[in-house]
């Protein structure tokens, strides 16, 4: 009988906090004020003013375990809830200021939230939806610098008036940091619940080389919402390395996130595809005034980026990386990159084939695809099953929900809801969402193919295609496009463009021309209120 030798030593985020005030102290935060003007911090301000957050949640009166929201743009105090909170022992829970107010109070009651954390520039969104709610104490951050007045407390002077003294609440590996709900697009919203082991382990495999590829050198500016799958694990990540991190606020405009970049010059940007989508049209149409960073990687994800996309910022000197993952999966799931074996054999052609599908099953994660008959499908490009995940950042239930065969096997594995292909290299081909599949005569049609080669027709700034049921075939796709500016294009030049591709059954019948494809609560195509719209 051998017994490993190693410590038991809980994973704790309090060791990154700690690591990140005493490592970095001079490491930078950058953050966009609601006047558009920059504040900045080091990580020696983050690493006390966090502490002092937490001091002061205990202070309040906050035990293990009780729920703080945020109600939050991206910006330093942001950053300091994501650490101060679990540190005092609480969890944050990122509320999501696009969803209604009704349902942002649904989510706030359905988990039990405590405390708020929240903008002054929110308030009003707050004043929507206060009467249905209980926090016991609202902090607002001063953003605009404009008084704070009861019954509401000023961010600062609640961080001033915290204890000095501090010390972090005991915990185990396995206790809760932070939950977040799924968008809710089918159904309630349903809360994912994070733990100090999930998020450091999270933390790790996202940092490697080949995913994020995160440096000293690098500067980060997170697009991606922070109330969004944990601004996609982001934060947690450069505070472990001492990355410096730049945070737009409320000020998401193309133009404005390119005047940042111009300002800030980040080497990396995380996103969904639509922000990059209407930012592309400004670089493509006003070369002279637009320029990104030079060298600048982007971190995609959230919805399938599509090839000429890619192609499109490789032109402007960027390289997108495409991520795939959910909520559910603290996010990262998958990372497209040119594996080892391949990089001899590929050819830049070959390359954007591979940047273009959602990569390579992260490490320390299972992954299988399963058909319809339940069997798990071989790798080999073609056949096509569920996406069946399980491992230590995947969630295994949802909070206070009844389990849900719907979302978990019985074998303990998480049901994404998404339908893909894996070939035998280990590349993830996503071909649609369950919810969004196109039957047609009996036979799949993917949406995602359709829409990006939709998309990298040259008058094409936005395609969504869905399903339309019909009494001969079933379902037909049905394609709503956007064109650009000063562009236009036929349907029937569409569909000669497709015919390239797909085969004549599964072209489109019918093209809607629209202004813009409706987007969701975190900046996705919202195909849902399409198929609502033109069913
Ligand atoms: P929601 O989209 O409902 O707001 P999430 O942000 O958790 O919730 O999104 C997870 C879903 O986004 C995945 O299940 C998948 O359908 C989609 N998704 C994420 N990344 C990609 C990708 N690279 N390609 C295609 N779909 C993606």
């Amino acid at each position: 009988m051998i017994r490993s030798t190693m410590q038991r030593v809980p994973l704790s985020l309090n060791q990154i906090l700690e690591r990140a005030g005493r490592l970095f102290p001079g490491s930078e935060i950058v953050s966009r004020l609601p006047d558009k003007s920059l504040v900045r911090h080091r990580f020696a301000d983050f690493y006390a003013r966090a502490r002092k957050l937490a001091a002061g949640l205990r202070a309040l009166g906050l035990k293990k375990g009780d729920r703080v929201a945020t109600l939050c743009w991206n910006h330093y105090a942001h950053l300091e809830a994501y650490f101060g909170i679990p540190a005092a022992g609480g969890v944050m829970h990122t509320l999501n200021l696009r969803l209604a107010p009704a349902e942002i109070a649904w989510v706030a009651n359905h988990a039990q939230d405590r405390f708020l954390i929240v903008d002054d520039v929110l308030l009003p969104l707050l004043e929507q939806f206060r009467a249905q709610v209980n926090f016991e104490k609202i902090v607002v951050v001063p953003l605009t610098r404009a008084r704070v007045t009861a019954p509401f407390v000023d961010y600062e002077a609640f961080l001033a008036a915290a204890p000095d003294e501090f010390d972090y609440a005991p915990h185990e590996e396995d206790d809760p940091i932070a939950m977040c709900y799924t968008s809710g697009t089918t159904g309630r919203p349903k809360g994912v619940v994070y733990s100090h082991r999930s998020t450091v382990i999270h933390t790790l495999m996202a940092n490697q080389p080949d995913h994020w590829g995160l440096g000293a050198r690098d500067t980060v500016c997170a697009v991606t919402p922070m109330f969004h799958a944990n601004c996609w694990g982001i934060p947690y990540a450069c505070a472990m390395l001492g990355v410096k991190l730049v945070f737009p606020g409320p000020h998401l405009h193309p133009e404005d996130l390119l005047d940042l970049f111009a300002k800030e010059r980040p080497s990396y940007v995380l996103g969904v595809p639509t922000i990059w989508l209407t930012m592309a049209q400004l670089l493509e149409s006003q070369p002279e005034k637009y320029k990104l960073p030079p060298g600048m990687r982007m971190l995609v994800g959230g919805a399938a980026v599509p090839e000429s996309l890619i192609r499109t910022y490789a032109r402007h000197g960027a390289h997108v990386t495409q991520g795939w993952g959910m909520t559910e999966t603290s996010p990262v799931g998958s990372i497209a990159y040119v594996k080892p074996e391949l990089l001899a054999s590929t050819d830049a052609d070959a390359r954007y084939k591979l940047y273009a599908t959602a990569g390579l099953p992260a490490p320390v994660m299972d992954i299988r695809i399963v058909g319809e008959n339940g069997a798990a499908q071989p790798w080999d490009g073609r056949s096509v099953g569920e996406i069946q995940v399980r491992g230590p950042f995947i969630t295994g239930g949802y909070h206070d929900t009844p389990a849900d065969p719907e979302k978990f096997t019985a074998d303990g594995w998480l049901r994404t809801g998404d339908v893909a292909a894996i070939d035998a290299d280990g590349y993830i081909r996503i071909s649609d969402r369950t919810k969004d599949l196109i039957k047609s005569g009996g036979e799949w049609i993917s949406s995602v193919e359709m829409e990006n080669a939709l998309m990298a027709h040259p008058a094409i700034q936005e395609a969504a295609v869905i399903a339309i049921a019909d009494p001969k075939w079933g379902e037909r796709p049905l394609a709503c496009v956007v064109t650009k500016p000063g562009k236009s294009a036929a349907a029937d030049e569409l569909r000669a463009h497709l015919a390239g591709t797909f085969a004549k059954w599964q072209l489109p019948d019918r093209f809607e021309f629209l202004d813009a494809i409706p987007r969701t609560s975190t900046g996705k195509f919202w195909k849902a209120k399409l198929r609502e719209r033109f069913k």
